[in-house]
């Protein structure tokens, strides 16, 4: 099979496309490197059966391929809030072009959609069945709002073009090749703790999410592609830490000196957030295997080795 995967040079899509390459698919990258590093796919490069197309899916284009794992969209509130209506555009033309060329060639296509579908929820926990509390005009709105409508297009394209999609859900992920500097709460507070800053928790930390590591959501992301259900279907684990929980379980892990800074809570940051995965359970035979300590361990490693290698400003560069 021939398999796109859009904003496959980022942390997620880099993660999959070692799991389609080893296991002896062929796959396209396709990725404008806005936030997506060559380094992230660099031991693929000389493989015959890999590609990389450096190109901004706000522009259409032609290509044949049997699958679409559509990722592109930058994901951490710093990166997308830096150019809204950028991050608009790449949500919904984006999207429109993926799924044109999904209709024009017959693939499938899979959207990674998003835990902010429900914005700042006053359901808990949140099921696929639960419509969302969104500000349509807030700091994250261009992220929020641009994946509903990524999902609006799929689904139409679905009923008016009979385009296969799946539609993932996804809660918050981490793991090895998050970026240092992308402001997610596990990467800022792993860098922190490694060089010995304190730990900067937003509000007083008592706002939950749920941590999926990021070979779990892989495979749940492959199941949902080649199963029978179109979805959505949320993906993410359903273990719910409160902010303070995870930056004191991260201060123990690397350097229990290292302080906690409270800072000014984000305007609309959501209070509470943990998937109800009953559907991903049941229809996919999926749920995360890897507990937080683990996964946690495996993300300090990688930032340590890249914090501290003497290659670290020339991999950085890539
Ligand atoms: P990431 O920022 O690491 O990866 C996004 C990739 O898309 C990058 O390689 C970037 O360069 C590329 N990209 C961005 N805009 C593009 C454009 N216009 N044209 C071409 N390429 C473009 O983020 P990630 O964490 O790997 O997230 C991947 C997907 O999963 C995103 O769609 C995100 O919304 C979704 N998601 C992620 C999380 C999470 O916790 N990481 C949670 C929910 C949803
Ligand atoms: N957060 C924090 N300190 C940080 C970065 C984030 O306390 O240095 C908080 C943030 O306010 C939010 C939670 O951690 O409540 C998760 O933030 P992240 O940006 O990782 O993801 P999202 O808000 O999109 O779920």
């Amino acid at each position: 099979m021939r398999i796109l995967v859009t904003g496959g040079a980022g942390f997620i899509g880099s993660h999959l496309i070692d799991r389609l390459m080893t296991s002896g698919q062929e796959v396209i990258c396709l990725d404008n490197f806005y936030t997506g590093r060559k380094r992230n796919i660099l031991k693929w490069l000389d493989n015959p059966y890999f590609e990389v197309i450096r190109h901004d899916i706000t522009e259409p284009i032609r290509l044949e391929v049997d699958q679409i794992y559509h990722l592109a969209c930058p994901a951490s509130p710093i990166h997308y809030q830096y150019n809204p209506v950028k991050t608009i555009k790449t949500n919904v033309m984006g999207t429109l072009y993926m799924l044109g060329l999904a209709k024009r060639v017959k693939a499938r296509l899979l959207l990674a959609s998003t835990s902010e579908v429900y914005g700042d929820p006053e359901v808990h926990p949140q099921s696929e069945d639960y419509r969302g509390n969104v500000n349509p005009i807030g700091p994250r709105s261009c992220y929020d709002e641009g994946k509903r409508v990524a999902e609006t297009l799929a689904f139409d394209y679905h009923w008016q073009n009979n385009v296969e999609i799946r539609v993932a859900r996804i809660f918050n992920t981490y793991g090895p090749r998050m970026l240092e500097n992308d402001g997610r709460v596990v990467s800022n507070f792993v860098v922190q703790s490694l060089k010995g800053q304190p730990l900067t928790v937003y509000g007083n930390g008592s706002q939950t999410r749920s941590f999926c590591y990021v070979s779990d959501l892989v495979d749940g992301l492959m199941r949902l592609m080649n199963g029978e259900h179109t979805g959505p279907i949320n993906l993410g684990n359903p273990d719910e830490y409160t902010i303070l929980e995870l930056a004191q379980t991260i201060q123990k892990m690397v350097n229990p000196d290292t302080e906690i800074d409270f800072k000014p809570l984000p305007e609309d940051d959501p209070k509470r957030r943990q998937p109800d995965i009953t559907k991903a359970k049941t229809l996919l035979g999926w749920q995360p295997t890897v507990p937080l300590q683990e996964g946690l361990k495996l993300t300090v490693e990688d930032f340590r080795q890249r914090l501290g290698s003497p290659e670290a400003p020339r991999l950085a560069s890539i």
